[in-house]
């Protein structure tokens, strides 16, 4: 049995008592903002280590910056691992007829007739969320 990352941060979030949901839902702004600042505080680290460091304490910052956007769709109740999932079948739907991708000059995947974008609100719906009703 393998053990994915939405598990290992669930633990951690449980054992700290930090906020963890089981299904989507809008946080207050405060939390929000707070997690937001996680996140940007270990991009600037990763950006310390890409400029300064060595691989290893790159591979410690890139690996920071994945556990807090876990932890961050956790607060939210979202199953990161089910996004990850939809975003990758987009990305697989940019590949042509001949499973070849087109790709730009600096070498960006471009889409091509047969792309379908990510239906990451039918994924959350999978998961219960209710959206809000629009504001009128
Ligand atoms: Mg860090």
């Amino acid at each position: 049995m393998s053990v994915s990352v939405s598990d290992l941060v669930r633990e951690f979030h449980e054992a700290c008592g930090l906020e963890a949901r089981d299904r989507p839902a809008e946080v207050s702004a405060k939390l929000a903002r707070h997690r937001q600042d996680l996140i940007e505080e270990e991009v600037g680290e990763l950006a310390e280590a890409a400029a300064e460091g060595g691989l290893a304490e790159f591979a410690h910052e890139l690996a920071d910056v994945v556990y807090v956007a876990f932890g961050t769709a956790l607060v939210h109740g979202i199953d990161l691992e089910a996004v990850l999932a939809e975003v990758h079948r987009a990305n697989m739907s940019k590949l042509g007829p001949d499973g070849r991708p087109t790709l730009r000059a600096d070498g960006k995947v471009l889409k091509g007739d047969r792309y379908r974008a990510p239906d990451v609100a039918a994924v959350l719906r999978a998961q219960g969320w209710e959206p809000r009703p629009a504001a009128e």
